[in-house]
This record gives C-alpha cells, sequence and structure tokens, in this order.
C-alpha cells in the first residue's frame, strides 16, 4: 500500500458556479500537503475547475460516475472518455448512491470499470453493506461478492483504487468502529492480494461521514490508505483540516 494517503472528495450532486472559488481555495491552502488529493465535483463543473485548477497540479479531478459504452443514444448519461476530455483522471464507480439509488448490479459497475480503463482513468470502486446486511452478519459475504463481480480481470497490472463505505455510515453521521473497520480492510486486502497478486496494492480508502475530527485516528487504523469525503468536502475548511488531519497521522 501507498504510504502517502489518498484524499478525495466527492463534491455528488452539490455545486453551482459559486463552488469553483471553493475548489481555488482548497488547492491554494494545500499547495504544501504531501498527500495524494482529488476532487469530484458534479460533471458540469469539471471542465471549469480543470481550467481554474490548472497551475494547481496536486489536485487531480475525478468524475462520480461513468456509462459502459464509449458513446451512443444514452440520454443524460456521461462516457469515461468525456470525463478525461473533460479533464478528469479518475472516476468513482458503484458509489452506494448508483448501486442503491439507480439499481446498478455489480454487473454494470465492471463494465464501467472497463469503460474507464479503456479511456485512461483510474477506477476508484466503491464497496459497501447496508445496514440490514451488516445486522444479518452477512458484511463479508456482501464485499466478497462486490469485489469479485465488480472488479474485471482488466484491472490486472492497472492502476486502481477500492473505498470501502459502510452505506448505513454515508450521510448518516454514524461512523463505523475501528474494529468493523479493521475487520473490512482485512477482508478487502486479503481478497484483492489473493486476486491480483504481484501488483502494487491499490489504495484502500474509507467512506461514511468523514469529518475533520475523526479524520486521522481513520488513517491510523491499518490498512486504511486514504479518505473518500462526501459532505465535509464541500467547505474548504473542513476539506482543508481533513487534509492536515490526514498529514499528521501519517507523519
Ligand atoms: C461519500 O460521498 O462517498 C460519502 C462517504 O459521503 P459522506 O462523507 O457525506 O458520508
Amino acid at each position: 500500500m501507498p504510504n502517502t494517503p489518498f484524499i478525495v472528495g466527492n463534491w455528488k450532486m452539490h455545486g453551482l458556479s459559486e463552488a469553483v472559488a471553493v475548489a481555488g481555495t482548497i488547492a491554494r491552502e494545500s499547495r504544501t500537503a504531501s498527500a495524494r488529493l482529488a476532487l469530484c465535483p458534479p460533471a458540469t463543473l469539471l471542465s471549469r475547475l480543470s481550467v481554474a485548477l490548472k497551475d494547481e497540479g496536486h489536485i487531480e479531478l475525478g468524475g462520480q460516475d461513468c456509462h459502459y459504452q464509449d458513446q451512443g443514444a444514452f440520454t443524460g448519461d456521461i462516457s469515461a472518455a468525456m470525463l478525461r476530455d473533460a479533464g478528469a483522471g479518475l472516476v468513482l464507480l458503484g458509489h452506494s448512491e448508483r448501486r442503491h439509488g439507480h439499481k446498478e448490479p455489480c454487473s454494470q459497475v465492471a463494465l464501467k470499470v472497463k469503460a474507464a480503463l479503456k479511456a485512461g482513468l483510474e477506477p476508484m470502486i466503491c464497496v459497501g453493506e447496508t445496514l440490514a446486511e451488516r445486522e444479518s452478519g452477512r458484511t463479508h459475504e456482501v464485499l466478497r461478492r462486490q469485489l469479485r463481480d465488480s472488479l474485471p480481470e482488466e484491472l490486472e497490472g492497472k492502476c486502481f483504487h477500492v473505498s470501502y463505505e459502510p452505506v448505513w455510515a454515508i450521510g448518516t453521521g454514524l461512523i463505523a468502529t475501528d474494529d468493523q473497520i479493521r475487520d473490512a480492510f482485512a477482508l478487502i486486502g486479503k481478497v484483492l492480494t489473493r486476486r491480483f497478486q504481484g501488483q502494487v496494492v491499490p489504495h484502500l480508502l474509507y467512506g461514511g461521514s468523514v469529518k475533520p475530527e475523526n479524520a486521522g485516528h481513520l488513517l491510523t487504523l491499518e490498512g486504511v490508505g486514504g479518505l473518500l469525503v462526501g459532505g465535509a468536502s464541500l467547505k474548504a475548511q473542513d476539506f482543508l483540516s481533513i487534509i492536515r488531519s490526514a498529514e499528521q497521522a501519517v507523519a
């Protein structure tokens, strides 16, 4: 696992023109950060952020989803190549808001991963169990299945990332316990090492109600190599303080 933490902000469906200035503040005030940093704004802001941040090479940009086809009659969708063309270097795939809100099965996530690779984007694949799945003792089964069916063979030898996001912790203020996180990361690490032997182990991120107060601690937990931050990445000072805590935690 790389030593440098990877801190990624997912703006979801938030952000109008004023948000360009928020990204500018984040970029300006994180210039000396050694962590790897990325922002995933809504697709409408990608090109604008790409222009606004062109001199801030330390902040990468990502998409929040893509279609699995290169192009075609898919009204309202966006292809991986379009994201790349708009300035993205990575793309979130299989976020729970896509898996559950848009009923995306693992097989579709896997097709999207292939499309992302083809377009030259690094995929960040999200996995995580619902509360009902956890409470019925099926967390391992769900994570194994999502990893098996959402990660295509084409990832072999490629740079990619996996984010563990318990669905019940996303946007709820609830956070998984240290033991729950350690247990999930141990399982994910084992499954990935077995499947992608000899390959640089990807960044494994945690997501779910990450805040300035818990970010540093989360990064001290074994296996946690980065954070996927939703709500708290919308406010420049909160995201910056998460970045600072992350750096202190691994110093
Ligand atoms: C997310 O968007 O992936 C997320 C984890 O959201 P939040 O930090 O708001 O829980």
